[in-house]
């Protein structure tokens, strides 16, 4: 089975940042979805499963905050870290609370980017698994009284879940 790429979501009005911030996650093995609009952002999660959203926050039309609160709405899995040129502690703590699960200003340090992403992966996995746990916890209360093949078919449910 071919290795699965970490689906990464961009979405910056910035036609070059966009550009190069591609081009530099692809050679590090990341599936990038780039985007300049965060309209597109919500439609592009809602057509293909993202692991990481990386979210501007100044964009014409719904702006970064929007979209991160739709984006976690829409798929709770998801990690949204917030890249921002515009940032200020009102902001990082708006967006804190709205699920974001880091907040860096630009200029970022690429390393820092691209460690600040690893650990959104991470807690994207973990969630996951978590989440996937818990389910497992309460279909076996339930099997005390489905029938063994309705439960069978709740189990491969839960396994072949989308990612997203
Ligand atoms: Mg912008």
């Amino acid at each position: 089975m071919p290795k699965k790429k970490i689906n990464l979501l961009i979405v910056d009005d910035e036609e070059q940042f966009l550009k190069s911030m591609t081009k530099w996650l692809e050679v590090r093995g990341f599936n990038v979805i780039p985007v300049d609009r965060g309209e597109k952002a919500i439609e592009a999660a809602r057509t293909q499963p993202i692991d990481i959203a990386l979210v501007d926050l100044k964009m014409p039309g719904i702006d970064g905050e929007q979209t991160l609160k739709s984006l976690k709405e829409e798929h709770p899995w998801m990690e949204v870290v917030i890249l921002t040129g515009h940032g200020s502690v009102d902001s990082a703590v708006e967006c804190t609370k709205i699920g974001a699960c880091s907040y860096l200003q630009k200029p970022c340090e690429l390393d820092r980017l691209l460690s600040v992403l690893t650990d959104a992966y991470k807690k994207k996995v973990m969630n996951k698994m978590n989440i996937k746990e818990h389910r497992m916890d309460e279909l076996l209360e339930v099997s005390q009284y489905g029938s063994p093949t309705a439960i069978l078919e709740k189990i491969r449910e839960l396994d072949q879940e989308e990612q997203a």
